[in-house]
């Protein structure tokens, strides 16, 4: 109780760097979320592309996408490194709600050195999850905003099936509930080579991949380090994100299956589950998702 109170007396400094509502400089977010997106672009091993696995459970053509709610209360579902975040804009362009990125809020927390920044830091760079209190705690929160009245994409959030039984709560109480649940596929040895070889300028938020989107600084047959991966624009040398470690990935991907994934038998019931195969372009992922998009 002590932690969860804690957790509300720091969210004044946690959610003003995060918030995307008009009264915030949206500007202090946008390194993480332009991270995001341009990683999980960047990070697409051309060479699977065309080696699609098949979509499992419920196709596109047949899936229900509304649970009855007017409001669009979406989970983007998938395993780091699944596109989350390159399909993310194109989903707010089109519904015109806001994304919310628990991994985005709680690297600003840690950039920004606040209580719940250091409560958070060790365990995301161990690959390990924060507690669901404190996560729950920043989305109670972040929901009351303004620009989430017409709906809003979760994105991270909820992680275990206690997440979303607590979210479940929390949108009962304002009438609302969970309507798609937008779960991307992508085999885990994909994800491994997408995640483990992302380098990001910090500043810019622009990412290379050491094999598919190389800096120019990289020669052939080099060694990716801080003094061979350096930024194409500034020079400055690039760096790795804390957890995208292939030590750290295992046990992220290990608390996904074992955590996350049950989340899906959770909600399969309420027909709102829509999986899509991701090991695919980028482009064609976006056709899967656009049609199963409340229009
Ligand atoms: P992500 O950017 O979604 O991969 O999140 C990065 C890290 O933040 C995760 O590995 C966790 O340590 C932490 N995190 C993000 N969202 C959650 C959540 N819903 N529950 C627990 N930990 C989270």
């Amino acid at each position: 109780m002590a932690f969860v109170l804690s957790v509300a007396t720091v969210f004044g400094a946690l959610l003003q760097p995060i918030t995307v509502s008009p009264s915030v400089d949206a500007t202090q977010l946008r390194p993480a979320a332009v991270q995001r997106a341009q990683l999980d672009d960047s990070a697409r091993p051309a060479s699977r592309l065309r080696s699609a696995r098949p979509a499992l459970g419920r196709r596109t053509e047949d899936f229900c996408m509304m649970a009855g709610s007017d409001k669009t209360v979406m989970i983007l579902f998938g395993p780091p490194g699944a596109g989350k975040g390159s399909q993310a804009p194109k989903i707010v362009d089109k519904l015109n709600i806001p994304q919310l990125s628990t991994g985005d809020m709680l690297r600003a927390a840690v950039a920004a050195g606040s209580e719940v920044g250091k409560k958070a830091k060790d365990v995301m760079a161990s690959g390990g999850l924060v507690s669901d209190e404190l996560v729950v705690s920043i989305i109670r929160e972040r929901i009351k905003e303004d620009d989430c009245s017409g709906g809003f994409i979760l994105d991270g959030f909820p992680r275990t099936v206690e997440q979303a039984k607590m979210l479940d709560e929390m949108l009962d109480g304002s009438g609302d509930k969970v309507s798609l649940v937008l779960a991307l596929e992508v085999p885990d040895e994909v994800l491994t080579e997408r995640i483990c070889g992302r380098w990001v300028h910090k500043d810019s938020g622009r990412s290379y991949h050491v094999k598919f989107a190389t800096p120019k600084s990289l020669t052939e047959g080099a060694t990716p380090s801080v003094e061979t991966m350096l930024d194409d624009e500034t020079g400055e040398p690039l760096m790795q994100r804390a957890d995208d470690t292939e030590e750290a990935l295992g046990k992220r991907l290990q608390g996904y299956h074992e955590q996350t994934v049950p989340i899906l038998d959770h909600y399969e019931p309420a027909g709102v589950v829509s999986r899509l195969n991701a090991n695919i372009a980028p482009d064609e992922v976006w056709t899967s998702i656009d049609k199963v998009l409340p229009a």
